[in-house]
């Protein structure tokens, strides 16, 4: 049995045995059961099902959002936004699945050519603790949507909404076996992207896991997809809007306790804005307040576990030395909270070069600051990372905002804004954090593959072909 917490206070929500290899084996094999008679569906009837769960989603709400806040810790704002959004990504995957088209192609007059998309088959999904609910209806929608069957491994510390979902879906009419939703951790996980039936594998985690499982997925030859960690820059040019840009680096850091894969932990600022704008931002974090997640004034909840609260506070305390800690914000004194994993959004500069912090990804509400002093230092301290998941630049420069834009080396780039994201717009990294593309026109080519079909238009032998001709190949 594993305990599930709430990080708010450390008390036990649930209990929950992990799914074994032997459960995954059978979870496998009635997904693969299930699915050839879920793709025959037209799409339309596909589309209407994720309609039904979108609508299920929208009617529980408030009781998936609470459920979220007490598994996650973060606030209810952010949570009651994330089940709205995972609704809204099932209603974009269920529009999806009746655009999806093939090509003809005009090899020649003697063939009538085209492609047919298809299924993978079983889709394996594993995701992370950061954002479960709206991360398994970003697996489960497309793969559904496209005629595949998923098996969901959701983070063993923040199950519960993911198996809530499986309850949904089954009651919005998806069929049995069709979608398997297994607790457990690192074990089950492995089990499942080992498993020879999976088909296709959908990860979201830590670049650690991710070439983990991108070496069994190639002992299997199994494609997979990896949206991985970041380390982000925010880069301000001085013709920047400067009160928009303190509000968006402090949300873009701050919000869910710094626990986001796109969280902008990296501010370059060009130095002749630099002690403005430091001022501006350490004194709007020296006012967040950390607490209650169910409580409205509170802008952030804890860090999921005592792991990661202790992972951050070591970034912290190492910043006393290899830089200089500029501000932070106060710990709840509520004596309810004493057991939670809270830890204080600070502010760190003056980094020595080569310092963690300016490295690794802390995934707690810690924000490096550096300056710059033109265009070019920008773009090298932006591009000085291993990740390569998001940047955003501040500039009324439209021209300096593209040139940035084409140079930068991210999956995504926000030109005076940031942390926008949309089921429509393609999202993925390069380097360590990750390959392949979710979204938009690209999930599709994610969760479907094109099988070529060739017809003779011919009555004779085909053109190229037969013993030492020319033209044939394979
Ligand atoms: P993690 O990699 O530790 O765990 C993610 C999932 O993988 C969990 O379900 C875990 O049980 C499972 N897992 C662990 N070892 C496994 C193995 N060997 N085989 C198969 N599954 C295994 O990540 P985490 O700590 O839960 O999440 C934080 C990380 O996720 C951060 O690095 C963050 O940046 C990243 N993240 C990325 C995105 C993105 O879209 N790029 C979004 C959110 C989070």
């Amino acid at each position: 049995m594993v305990d599930v917490f709430s990080p708010i206070d450390a008390r036990v929500l649930a209990r929950l045995t992990p799914a074994t290899p032997s459960d995954v084996d059978v979870a496998v094999r009635a997904a693969r059961a299930a699915q050839p008679a879920w793709a025959r569906r037209t799409a339309g009837e596909r589309g209407r099902i994720l309609h039904a769960v979108a609508d299920l989603i929208e009617a529980n709400l408030e009781e998936l959002a609470e459920t979220e806040t007490c598994n996650t810790g973060k606030i209810l704002g952010d949570t009651r936004r994330e089940v709205r959004r995972a609704a809204g990504t099932f209603r974009y995957y269920a529009g999806c699945a009746e655009q999806v088209r093939g090509e003809t192609i005009p090899v020649g007059t003697e063939y009538h050519t085209y492609t047919v998309p298809e299924p993978y088959g079983v889709v394996a999904g594993v995701i992370p603790w950061n954002v479960p609910f709206f991360f398994a209806a970003k697996k489960i929608a497309p793969a559904l949507a496209f005629g595949n069957a998923c098996v969901l491994k959701p983070a063993e510390e923040t199950p519960l909404t993911a198996l809530r979902l499986a309850g949904l879906l089954a009651e919005a009419g998806v069929p049995e076996g069709l979608v398997q939703v297994l607790p457990g951790g690192r074990e089950t996980g492995a089990a499942l992207v080992s498993h020879p039936g999976v088909d296709l594998i959908v990860f979201t985690g830590h670049h650690e896991t991710g070439k983990a499982i991108a070496r069994t997925a190639a002992a299997n030859l199994t494609p997979v997809a990896l949206e991985l960690g970041g380390k982000s820059p925010q880069v301000v040019f001085p013709d920047a809007d400067l009160d928009r840009v303190v509000d968006a680096v402090v949300l873009g850091v701050f919000a869910s306790c710094g626990q986001m894969c796109i969280a902008g932990s990296r501010l370059l600022l060009h130095e002749s804005i630099y002690d403005d704008v430091l001022d501006r931002v350490a004194e709007q974090v020296r006012a967040l307040r950390v607490g209650d997640p169910f409580e409205e004034e509170t802008d952030l909840g804890p860090q999921i576990t005592a792991a990661q609260r202790d992972k951050t506070l070591g970034f912290i305390a190492e910043s006393h030395s290899t830089g200089r800690v500029v501000a932070q914000a106060a710990l709840p004194d509520d004596v309810r909270l004493r057991d939670g994993f809270y830890v204080p959004p600070t502010v760190v500069d003056r980094l020595a070069d080569g310092a963690r912090l300016l490295r690794e990804e802390v995934f707690g509400p810690v924000l490096a600051v550096s300056s710059f002093r033109d265009d070019a230092d920008a773009l090298r301290m932006a591009n000085d990372s291993l990740f390569g998941l998001a940047a955003g630049v501040w500039t009324a420069d439209i021209a300096r905002a593209h040139r940035f834009a084409g140079q930068v080396r991210v999956g995504t780039v926000w030109i005076n804004t940031y942390r926008v994201l949309s089921d429509l717009v393609p999202f993925g990294g390069v380097g360590l954090s990750g390959y392949g593309r979710e979204n938009g026109t690209e999930a599709a080519r994610l969760y479907l593959r094109p099988k070529s079909v060739w017809t003779s238009l011919t009555t004779g032998l085909p053109q190229g072909y037969g013993l030492g001709g020319a033209g044939a190949a394979g």
